[in-house]
């Protein structure tokens, strides 16, 4: 193929109106040419980055630009990772230039191609025991040490949170011998620790399993509940791969919230590990993907973006906690990275393990027809009960600050007896709505259609949808009444309530208002890691991937919210958040207990959980989809649109809707109000097409982008697949 006659590459590039340009290629043409980068013109004076994904011969265009410079000295994306954009794009129904530049890190997107800059990264150089013993008497130093051990080599900027001087604490540690300076942001692990116990039953037999099926594209849903050691299973999948000198993805929801997983798998696996994750510079980023690319580390622990990384022989993928949303990109193009890498497994043959607590609806579907193979766990490895969990009735009881006096009891309970206590709650501020008690207005957002929250350290009326803050009104604007009350409970009052009933005990308070840096964050963390009872007052920030070994008991203030919810996943979500909640209490040295107040304690949602389990739940809850046909058993996207004028809006979708037209497949809702109908000044519809087909769907989707373009009018609007949320 590399003859003059092919001198002409097709370039994917990011551009309203096509998803491919032809471009001239002058001079020698290397092989291996697809898959590399290039800088071409657009238009008058324009340079735009894109990828060469075909050769040709000829040109349906006569005039031909020609390429500006061919960027990569070898191919950036490999056959497979750009087969896999491209089956991505054609999913999520996207140019491939979107999904192309989606997908590369960001450093990969500039034209002026700069090179990858070199960088400073501290990483440990020995065991934290012995650091710890070196460094009683230099606690910053301790800091700093123990969390580049947990966390990986870290560069002093991205440690700020921990002190000021981190450069220099790093310089010292590494004089000290304790920190080893590095160009990389890797470990290179060689001195292994043996855990000291033998698997249990379950985990052989869950293992063995993954074992004989780790050669082909294969999918394991790992369902084991929390603490029945599935990180070691993780680990053990892993190991004889990397023994043959493969590769493995390990994807996490965040990064922040998951130390323990880089951590553990730091020690235990004999290799070169990378994290990839959005707080790393953009340099780091790049590095690890040229790293990972040309083989030279062996396993990336990454969140949602990492799922592009391309290695040069990967052999498995796994994805913890594969149920959380955090793997659906919320903005951009909304693709799930976990329904991705299943995607990649089969495009790279190779198996994929997905493991969680409370599997998605959808996993378990497909574990339920035998599409994935169903491994559980359902004994935790210490041998303890699961937390005892309680409904605590809030009805026709007196509160304070949201909680019963049954509830407060508990709580001083286990703080005299040297316990610490978490109480959830997710909603900021002092409480959630300002009312009038004379005619019943309630304050909300000229700008959204939203209540508007209270906070009473600000003095202010906030919305929490656009931020805008206003003064506390003195009169009712409705009827001139002075008699205007707070509704509801938010962190701040319950904060508040509880240093109120005990007296000296610490109520340490984590939300987006208390805890905005990471330096807030740490030191609220160091409160709590002194062990001394105390109440943490969180909000969903907590819900995941912290281990307080002090804390016996979790309080979830209420949830009765979810079952007024239109969102027909709205229990799923709540079951798999009570759960997570309670996997908090009783971690280590003590037995956990979990109080859920609510409304409803008759509700069959906790009669089948409490009762029965998630299973259980998830059984109903699919039997209930099934009959409604509802996702998991049809396909669902949603068109959301917006604009400043609502009439314009919704004559626009009714256009949308002419144009796409009828399936008898696929049924079309809408326009429809979205649950929240105007934000920012702009209202929100949408149209909701369900199918019975995704075939069906995708082609009437692809019929109405034909004829309208999303970028091209007034009304910004975009397709969102397989949708997580309504709003
Ligand atoms: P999960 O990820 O399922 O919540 P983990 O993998 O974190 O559970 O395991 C919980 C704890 O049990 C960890 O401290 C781990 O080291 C330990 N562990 C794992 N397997 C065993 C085992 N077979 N025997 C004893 N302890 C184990
Ligand atoms: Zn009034
Ligand atoms: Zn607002």
């Amino acid at each position: 193929m590399n003859n003059a006659s092919s001198r002409i590459v097709q370039v994917a590039l990011k551009i309203p109106f096509a998803d491919t340009l032809d471009y001239q290629l002058t001079g020698k043409i290397p092989k291996q040419i697809i898959g590399r980068r290039v800088r071409v013109p657009l238009g008058k004076n324009k340079l735009l980055v894109g990828v060469i994904i075909g050769l040709k011969n000829s040109s349906d265009y006569r005039k031909l630009k020609t390429v500006d410079a061919i960027l990569d000295e070898q191919p950036l994306l490999n056959k497979n990772t750009l087969n896999l954009i491209k089956k991505a794009a054609n999913y999520y129904q996207v140019s491939l230039g979107d999904m192309l530049m989606t997908a590369l890190p960001a450093w990969f997107r500039k034209p002026d191609n700069p090179p990858i800059p070199q960088e400073t990264w501290y990483k440990a150089n020995i065991d934290p025991q012995t650091a710890k013993e070196k460094l009683q008497k230099a606690p910053k130093q301790w800091q700093v040490f123990d969390y580049i051990h947990a966390n990986g080599p870290q560069m002093p900027a991205a440690l700020s949170h921990l002190s000021a001087s981190a450069a220099a604490l790093c310089k010292q540690l590494t004089d000290k011998g304790l920190l080893q300076q590095s160009d990389r942001s890797f470990i290179d692990n060689k001195h292994i620790e043996q855990p000291d116990f033998t698997l249990t039953d379950d985990q052989q037999r869950v293992l063995k399993h993954i074992q004989n099926h780790n050669n082909h594209f294969n999918v394991s849903l790992l369902d084991g509940i929390t603490g029945s050691g599935k990180t070691e299973v993780y680990i053990r999948s892993l190991m004889p791969l990397l023994e043959k000198g493969q590769q493995a993805l390990v994807l996490v929801p965040e990064i922040g919230l998951t130390p323990q997983l880089f951590q553990t798998f730091s020690k235990r696996i004999e290799g070169r590990l990378a994290v990839f994750h959005s707080g790393l510079s953009d340099g780091a980023r790049a590095r690890v993907w040229q790293q990972a690319g040309a083989g030279h580390v062996d396993v990336v622990v990454a969140t949602r973006s990492g799922l592009f990384t391309p290695f040069k022989n990967l052999a498995m993928i796994l994805v913890d906690e594969e149920h959380d949303l955090s793997y659906k990109q919320q903005d951009g193009v909304r693709y799930s990275a976990r329904d991705l890498a299943v995607l990649r497994g089969q495009i790279e043959d190779i198996p994929v393990v997905l493991g969680s607590a409370t599997p998605a609806y959808e996993s378990l579907r497909h574990a339920l027809n035998n599409h994935y193979h169903w491994l559980t766990l359902r004994s935790r490895t210490n041998q303890k009960s699961l937390p005892n969990i309680q409904l605590q009735n809030l009805d026709s009881r007196k509160t304070h600050g949201g909680l019963t006096r049954k509830t407060l009891n508990d709580i001083e309970q286990q703080l005299d007896s040297g316990h610490q206590v978490l109480v959830f709650l997710n909603r900021r501020g002092w409480s959630p709505k300002l009312l009038c008690h004379d005619c019943g207005w309630i304050a909300e957002c000229d700008d959204c259609d939203a209540y508007l929250t209270y906070h009473k350290h600000k003095d202010r009326l906030i919305c929490h949808h656009c931020r805008r803050h206003y003064s506390l009104p003195e009169f009712c604007p409705n009827c001139g009444s002075q008699e205007m009350d707070t509704l509801g409970v938010g962190t701040e009052q319950v904060e508040t309530a509880l240093q109120q009933e005990l007296g000296d005990y610490p109520v340490i308070r984590f939300d987006r208002d208390s805890v905005s840096t990471a330096k807030q964050w740490q030191q609220q963390l160091d409160r709590v890691r002194t062990g001394k009872p105390c109440v943490i007052v969180g909000t969903q920030m907590l819900a995941k991937g912290h281990d307080f070994p002090k804390l016996s008991l979790v309080v979830v203030v209420n949830v009765d919210n979810s079952f007024y919810s239109t969102d027909f996943r709205a229990e799923e979500y709540l079951a798999q958040l009570l759960i997570q909640v309670a996997g908090r209490a009783g971690r280590a040295e003590t037995a956990g207990q979990v109080i859920i107040q609510t409304h409803q304690p008759k509700h069959e949602f906790f009669h089948t959980l409490l009762e029965q389990g998630y299973e259980q739940l998830a059984r109903k809850g699919l039997e209930q989809r099934q009959d409604m046909q509802f996702p998991p058993f049809s396909h669902m996207a949603i068109i959301r649109a917006q604009h400043r004028y609502e009439d314009k809006l919704e004559a626009f979708l009714l256009e949308l809707v002419d144009a796409i037209g009828q399936d008898p497949d696929v049924s079309v809702m809408g326009p429809l109000p979205a649950p929240m109908q105007k934000k920012q000044k702009l209202h929100r519809m949408q149209l909701i097409l369900n199918a019975s087909n995704r075939r069906s769907l995708h082609q009437l989707l692809k019929q109405l982008l034909k004829k309208h373009n999303p970028t091209a009018g007034p009304v910004r609007w975009f397709i969102d697949i397989d949708p997580v949320s309504f709003d």
